[in-house]
């Protein structure tokens, strides 16, 4: 149990965050979710997740405002940020890197390979509980 790898899914829309949760959550992730900046900074005070998935358009403070600021507060810099964008344009990855995520993953997410990709941003890559395919690869450096 305590090999499950906590999750911080920061998303507004209520169906891509119902979605990503259960997708997770049946490849063994533990999820958390915040629908807005400050319900996440709420939940990173009660815990500190492995890795956070961040949406980049979320009302008021933006994804990457927020990435932003959890970079630069000491008890949340070391945190993995991933983007989750609807825009993965030319720019964006940039965009995402500047702002210190560590890559992103584009939306509307594939639900086959959308917990491999995640578990490649993992810090330390958790075991795999099965025999799950190996097609999530990521591409770029
Ligand atoms: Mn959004």
């Amino acid at each position: 149990m305590s090999s499950q790898p906590l999750v911080l899914v920061v998303e507004d829309n209520e169906v891509n965050q119902l979605l990503t949760a259960s997708v997770l959550e049946r490849e063994g992730f533990q999820v958390d979710l915040a629908c807005d900046s400050t319900q996440a900074m709420e939940r990173l005070r009660e815990r500190t997740p492995e890795l956070i998935l961040m949406d980049v358009q979320l009302p008021g403070m933006d994804g990457l405002a927020l990435t932003r600021r959890l970079k630069t507060d000491p008890a949340t810099a070391q945190i993995t940020i991933v983007a989750l964008t609807a825009h993965a344009m030319t720019g964006d990855r940039e965009q995402t890197l500047a702002a210190g995520c560590a890559g992103y993953i584009s939306k509307p997410i594939d639900t086959r390979t959308f917990a491999g990709q995640v578990r490649a941003f993992l810090p330390r890559s958790a075991p795999d509980p099965g025999p799950a395919r190996t097609d999530a690869t990521l591409s770029g450096t």
